[in-house]
């Protein structure tokens, strides 16, 4: 059963009154109940867009969010952030500015059972204290600020923030990008063991492909804006179909040995267009190695294919 499903979700950014970004276009993805789906692309290519679009942290510009078939409000007034809180919560990317550096990490911990709950200050301690622990966090460091920890226990203590409310739906905006590669994998295996002990739902960004592989059910390939591929996570991993992913993925360097002697090596050729001025057609078609005369006067849709479980939107495939 799907827990979330975007229908033409579309987020512009009007800069002047002639200028505007082109951030999110016509996604339409479903995410179903547990399921880790991970969203990959570029840099610029609107992924941490998506994800606050869905979480109601920007207004959407069109198309709809819907959450155990409720369609969620195009712009979010405080009291849907209050109803909200406790079933989407976002993990964010930079564990260095994203905590207030003037709040201790009880207060920071605890301000949503505090906003958005009826807890009392004994109780909100006592599970601020709870959640620290299972971050391998000591009580005593609630009264502690950001800047006395280091860039993954930082993380650790957004983590507590994120899930107190105890979410059903967690959007991970890179959670680990940040992060030496030495507490990657700790960071990443709390956030699974806390996905398995809560039976979370999660929209995995990242930019480390072998990374999305190794964590999510489904994987999502976005590129300036729009879903290019969407199957599952190995199967898009190791058998790439969009001319997008293959050399996404290409490029990407694999951490396992025995994998990275039989991969196919390749570079993305160029730039990725500005988000201001979308090229007509495929928007990817200024760098395809495979464009063809109808891919840059039509846009391809992403459609499902006949025989596996992947959608694709590219005329290959037409
Ligand atoms: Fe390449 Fe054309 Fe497919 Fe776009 S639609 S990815 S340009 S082949």
């Amino acid at each position: 059963m799907n827990l979330l499903q975007t229908n033409e979700l579309t987020r512009y950014f009007d800069i002047t009154r002639k200028l505007r970004v082109h951030a999110v276009e016509r996604v339409s993805l479903s995410i179903a109940e547990n399921e880790i789906v991970g969203l990959v692309g570029e840099s610029g290519s609107g992924k941490s867009t998506l994800g606050k679009t869905i979480v109601g942290l920007h207004h959407k510009t069109s198309g709809t969010v819907t959450y155990r078939g409720e369609e969620l409000p195009q712009k979010y007034q405080s009291g849907d952030f209050q109803r909200l809180a406790t079933k989407m919560q976002m993990i964010f990317q930079d564990p260095y500015s994203s905590l207030n550096p003037r709040m201790t990490v009880g207060e920071i911990v605890g301000e949503g059972l505090r906003l958005h709950t009826k807890a009392g200050a004994k109780s909100i301690k006592e599970q601020v204290a709870e959640w620290l622990a299972k971050g391998g966090l000591q009580a005593d460091h609630m009264s502690r600020y950001p800047h006395e920890f280091s860039g993954g226990q930082r993380q650790r203590i957004g983590i507590a923030r994120a899930l107190i409310l105890k979410p059903e739906f967690v959007v991970c905006d890179e959670p680990i990008s940040a992060l030496d590669v030495s507490v990657q994998a700790q960071v990443i295996n709390l956030l699974g063991e806390l996905k398995e002990r809560m039976g979370l739902t999660l929209l995995f960004i990242a930019h480390d492909l072998s990374m999305v592989r190794y964590v999510s059910d489904r994987m999502a390939v976005m590129y300036l804006g729009s879903l290019m591929e969407v199957g599952k996570a190995s199967e898009v991993y190791f058998d790439p179909k969009h001319p997008y992913t293959e050399v996404l993925i290409g490029s990407n360097p694999e951490p396992d040995p025995r994998v990275e002697r039989v991969r196919v090596s390749t570079s993305i050729q160029g730039e990725i267009p500005s988000p201001v001025n979308v090229p007509a057609g495929c928007r990817f078609a200024s760098r395809c190695p495979k464009a063809m005369d109808i891919c840059k006067q039509t846009t391809p849709e992403l459609t499902p294919l006949k025989d596996i479980d992947r959608s694709i939107a590219c005329h290959l495939y037409v």
